[in-house]
């Protein structure tokens, strides 16, 4: 127990009923939580206003003036107090409805009083309600410190006294108590190596500023060990779940390997594909189970990069298995690989819901006999009936389809567990992704194969559809095919659907007249239903295919040349980004036409700039983070570990890179800390941080 668990109750000024209360409201129990229970912003109380210049305003600000008179108004609940204030410009009211009696015996008129507070207009009238109130001194004019720090309240803690001011007041007792007492939580070798302020000092100075140089070097300080603890726990929890999970160990690079590279492979890797196959490589090299997540932007190869891990699994006695999420990907990803299975004398199969019972006793049979070596398939794949003989790669595509405790399900039956490769073509930002995937190592493809051209990007307002089908027209002469999608919002499905029909109908009007054939599919559909449109529009015997969001998922259609997204304000930036990767794979030129009506929020406007001014999935994704929020992009259940108290993973990305870094080092050298340097780190990470972070898997 160290001094700064004591119980806020017994903080002079607080006792047990405030202590209730602000356990309650603001979750602080002891001295430790009110100490880092930070000001959320500042009020500069050096200026002082005179009342004819605050017409206007909207933010706390000073005045000093005399009271003229006071009387109490109302009855009841209504009931308030209402003081005129005047100074040589002008006379406000200020308002109270709260504490009447005692105000009424403080305030007396005729004297001076310096009052800080929000004023209101009412036509030509001004009012504070419910200012800060003090008489007035000489030296009031002069405070010690100048910025003023606002902490968050409520109505409760209001009601005893604990608005912003209280709250200050109590910080204030508890400062005098732990002056010289605060002790480090970094080591001297980083507080030198990055000049930081001492904690004692950064945690008086956030509190009570002496200075906005001072302030903001705290500020800075204090960010850095929110950041440098959670990437403690997050790496150190990392590298333990290494040290648990023995895996198999793939030692040689083997003829099925090299086969594939020197007679299959059409093209050059990129440096980014060859950078992440290096890291795979290295990870099956260890003894203990990989677990990497590789991002890429859509088309950026990351199939060919999976293929290879496989091989290289292949070529060292085990079995793969790769699964998609649809049957159509996964159909695609098994014809790819058929290519080149009979020369490299892979025996491989496709299992999928759609597998005939037959079929399907006989492959179960043969991968529990080891007569299989790579396994293409669905959700099927995750059945109980499922037994490999020796599992040694696991690929996902498309991660966000499945869960952690889906993905365990296909190696529950093994003693050792398989190496596991998890794909994703909806990339988060880096700054998110090293924080948010604490199990997963993160590989990223950031480079896409050359001569790709970018999808040529167009915003166009509803009534200027006819130039899109203008343009449809055209590429269909050329025996292209084009996409047409709306929107699926929850709330509003039957709306969502009327617009899906009625662009269903209105091509057909158009076009088939023209000689072309529509396809749709919605969510309403069943699955063979849909898999039998997808297949159509696949086998180029439709040409336009007019769909709700289902086509999002990696299907490859290289014919496809135009997506045109109707109502796509409706739709989140990674999700238009996803779309319009469904084009432009092939080597034509390709368009992606952003249809919208003309009221446009904001959001929704920096949205289409960033999509036409962007092919590039990270930077989009960052401009996403920017307009969101981490907590929106990750979901409900990762953004808790986002609850950073002051610092912020888009704004502070050089500080959060240091913190890792410094993380790293320090874990690399002193793993458990028991160096006496690191004695501080020690002390604070295994009293506040140790138990915290059991997260860490994403699904
Ligand atoms: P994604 O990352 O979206 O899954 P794919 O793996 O499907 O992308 O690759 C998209 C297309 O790019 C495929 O047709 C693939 O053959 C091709 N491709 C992959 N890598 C390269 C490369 N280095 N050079 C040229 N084309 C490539
Ligand atoms: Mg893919």
């Amino acid at each position: 127990m160290s001094f700064l668990d004591t119980k806020i109750e017994f903080l002079k000024g607080v006792g047990p009923k405030k202590a209730i209360l602000l356990k309650q409201e603001l979750l602080i129990t002891s001295f430790h939580d009110l100490l880092t229970f930070f000001p959320f912003r500042y009020i500069d109380r050096s200026k002082f206003y005179t009342i004819n210049q605050i017409k206007g305003f909207d933010t706390d600000i000073q005045l000093i003036g005399i009271v003229k008179n006071k009387k109490e108004l109302g009855f009841g609940s209504k009931k308030r107090l209402v003081v005129s204030f005047s100074d040589f410009s002008g006379t406000v009211d200020l308002v109270f409805f709260k504490r009447i009696h005692w105000l009424n015996k403080f305030i007396s008129v005729g004297k001076k009083y310096l009052i800080f507070g929000k004023p209101t207009q009412y036509g030509s009238s001004i009012s504070f309600v419910h200012p800060e109130m003090d008489l007035f001194t000489e030296t009031k004019k002069k405070p010690h410190y100048s910025l003023y720090p606002v902490y968050h309240s409520s109505d409760k803690l209001n009601s005893i006294g604990l608005n912003s001011k209280g709250i200050s007041r109590l910080v204030q007792e508890l400062l005098l108590l732990v002056k010289h007492k605060l002790t480090e939580n970094l080591s001297l070798e980083i507080i030198n190596k990055h000049c930081f302020m001492s904690r004692e000092k950064s945690l008086f100075e956030i509190h009570f500023p002496s200075s906005v140089n001072n302030l903001n070097q705290a500020i800075h300080r204090l960010k850095f060990e929110e950041l440098f603890f959670l990437q403690i726990s997050l790496l150190k929890q990392k590298m333990l779940r290494h040290k648990k999970s023995k895996s198999f160990i793939f030692k040689k690079v083997g003829d099925k390997f090299n086969a594939f590279f020197y007679n299959h492979l059409k093209f050059e890797l990129t440096n980014a594909q060859k950078k992440v196959i290096k890291e795979i490589r290295y990870d099956v090299l260890t003894g203990f189970q990989m677990n990497r997540l590789i991002q890429g932007d859509v088309g950026s190869g990351k199939t060919v990069v999976a293929i290879m891990s496989m091989l290289l699994a292949n070529d060292n006695g085990f079995q793969t298995c790769l699964m998609a999420p649809t049957e159509i990907l996964a159909s695609q990803h098994y014809e790819t690989i058929q290519s080149f299975a009979s020369d490299l004398q892979l025996r491989v199969v496709l299992l999928t819901g759609k597998t005939q019972s037959k079929k399907k006793k006989q492959i179960l049979n043969d991968l529990s006999d080891n007569l299989i070596d790579i396994v293409v398939g669905t959700h099927a794949l995750i059945q109980d009936s499922v037994f490999f003989s020796k599992l040694g790669l696991v690929v996902i595509d498309e991660q966000h389809k499945f869960g952690v405790s889906q993905r365990a399900k296909l190696w529950k039956h093994q003693h050792i567990l398989p190496h596991v490769l998890v794909m994703t073509a909806t990339p988060i930002p880096r700054t998110l992704a090293m924080t948010a995937y604490g199990d997963l190592d993160v590989s990223i493809i950031d480079e896409l194969p050359p001569n790709r051209k970018k999808v040529n990007t167009i915003h166009k307002y509803d009534k200027q559809i006819d130039d899109v089908y203008q343009l449809i027209y055209k590429q269909l002469k050329n025996n292209r095919q084009a996409y047409i999608v709306y929107p699926l919002i929850e709330e509003s499905q039957v709306l969502d659907y009327k617009n899906l029909l009625s662009g269903y109908a209105n091509a057909k009007k158009i076009f088939e007249k023209l000689g072309f054939k529509i396809s749709m599919v919605h969510g309403k559909m069943k699955k063979e239903e849909k898999e039998f449109e997808m297949s159509r529009f696949l086998n180029k015997e439709t040409h336009i295919m007019v769909s709700t969001t289902v086509i999002e998922v990696g299907v490859n259609i290289p014919n496809a040349t135009v997506m045109v997204i109707q109502n796509a304000e409706k739709f989140g930036l990674s999700q238009l980004h996803q779309l319009r990767g469904r084009v432009g794979r092939g080597g034509d030129k390709a368009y992606c036409f952003l249809v919208t009506s003309h009221k446009l929020t904001i959001d929704a406007k920096n949205r289409l700039k960033a999509m036409v001014n962007s092919n590039d999935g990270f930077q989009i994704a960052e401009i996403d983070l920017q307009i969101r929020g981490p907590g929106d992009i990750l979901g409900t259940r990762q953004s808790g570990l986002l609850n950073l108290n002051l610092a912020s993973l888009v704004k502070d990305y050089d500080l959060l890179n240091s913190a890792r870094k410094e993380a790293k080092l320090l874990l690399a050298n002193d793993f458990d800390f028991k160096k006496y340097n690191n004695r501080e780190i020690r002390y604070f990470f295994s009293k506040y941080y140790q138990t915290q972070l059991k997260w860490g898997t994403v699904s």
